[in-house]
């Protein structure tokens, strides 16, 4: 299908749009936006499906979120019926998540669940959308990902995933473009500068755009809530730290996302 601009990574399913989640959708399909929504545990991630089943523009990842391992139950029988759903585009998010909590417990159950999803996406063959961040100061949860990833595609080399919401410096951007990974960005790269070499560095074939929104909203709407509709700001924003053309940009950060996602 043919979009104009595709942001995929937004949890449009999150009570923060309970108000105006349909003109936002119908407000996205007029500028012809598409997203993937992503689901945070099963019933989230039932929610995303049946929102993607409604409308053509939007797409559905499921999954348990990292910070929700301890909280939330992974049947895997469950999610593999939702994986299989032809909306169904990436597993996750999923990963490690050590910024608030670095102890044995989360870290083991973290593991466990993450290595549950790959299996998931090798299963169905799909990609997986990986949440990781890192402790303070480190790049633990990345180099933690980037292990299991690589282990599990010795035997499994289709296996794909994408690091949303990237905030990891150059010699984990390496390793993971060494993989056959991806990355996308959000709001943050359009107020901070701490992206900018790794996005000058970043392969054109390996970027991404995406919002996550409720959260994370780019200048010049920082501050409020986030929405697909922002991702323009992304795309513009990767263009201008690259030095590059913003038509190619959008046309090129398109490329990656329908063949990434097989949209
Ligand atoms: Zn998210």
């Amino acid at each position: 299908m043919n979009f104009s601009y595709i942001d995929i990574h937004s949890h449009l399913n999150f009570k923060d749009f309970d108000e105006d989640r349909e003109s936002v959708i119908q407000q996205m399909k007029d500028e012809g936006i598409a997203t993937i929504s992503v689901g945070t545990d099963l019933a989230s991630s039932i929610e995303v499906i049946r929102l993607s089943e409604i409308h053509d523009n939007l797409f559905a990842c499921v999954g348990v979120h990292p910070t929700d391992v301890l909280e939330s139950s992974f049947d895997y029988e469950e999610f593999l019926e939702l994986a299989k759903h032809p909306k169904v585009v990436a597993i996750g998010e999923c990963g490690f998540d050590y910024f608030r909590d670095q102890s044995d417990e989360l870290k083991n159950k973290q593991k466990e669940i993450f290595e549950a999803h790959i299996k998931l996406a090798i299963e169905v063959g799909k990609p997986l959308m990986i949440h990781a961040r890192a402790s303070k100061g480190t790049q633990d949860a990345y180099h933690d990902t980037l292990d299991i990833l690589k282990y599990y595609q010795k035997e499994h080399p289709e296996l794909l995933a994408n690091f949303h919401f990237f905030a990891g410096d150059i010699g984990v951007l390496e390793r993971i473009l060494d993989i056959g990974c991806t990355v996308s960005f959000d709001g943050p790269i359009t107020f901070a500068r701490d992206y900018d070499e790794v996005i000058q560095k970043c392969s054109y074939m390996s970027i991404m755009a995406e919002t996550d929104s409720p959260f994370a909203a780019p200048n010049p709407y920082r501050g409020k809530r986030n929405s697909p509709l922002y991702v323009k700001e992304i795309y513009n924003k990767i263009a201008e730290i690259r030095g590059e053309n913003e038509e190619e940009v959008r046309l090129q950060i398109n490329q990656n996302a329908q063949n990434f996602f097989n949209l």
